[in-house]
């Protein structure tokens, strides 16, 4: 069972922090804040919730790229505590950060084209 196209779309648009509906560069019109009507297409982006669904997915994806493998590097451990601490608490900040955006945008890629779907249907 694959996706339909329109989904798989949506979260792509979405993961660029683009317009899910017409591929525009305004998703968001700060760092995590959603551009309720979209210019270039009129879109209602600002109808989809996303909440804490982002963070979710963010912690979810930190903790099994970064920490998980970070178990498996010695040098880690020959770091004295406070340093690994250091080390670790920047390298998840800086991941967290960074991901946090996109993948909030994939969110509300995936609700708009389940709204897309629910509208046709
Ligand atoms: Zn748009």
């Amino acid at each position: 069972m694959s996706a339909p196209e329109g989904f798989q779309q949506s979260i792509l648009r979405g993961l660029k922090r683009h317009c899910p509906n017409c591929d525009g560069k305004h998703l968001f019109e700060g760092y995590l804040k959603v551009q309720k009507i979209c210019p270039d297409c009129g879109s209602d982006n600002g109808r989809f919730r996303v909440d804490d669904v982002a963070s979710y997915f963010t912690i979810l994806l930190v903790g099994h790229i970064v920490i998980a493998p970070s178990l498996a590097i010695p040098a880690l451990w020959m770091l004295p505590l406070w340093g690994s601490f250091l080390l670790m608490l920047i390298v998840v900040l800086v991941a967290t950060l960074g991901a946090l955006p996109f993948i909030k945008g994939a969110v509300i890629g995936a609700l708009f084209a389940a709204d897309q779907k629910k509208t046709r249907s």
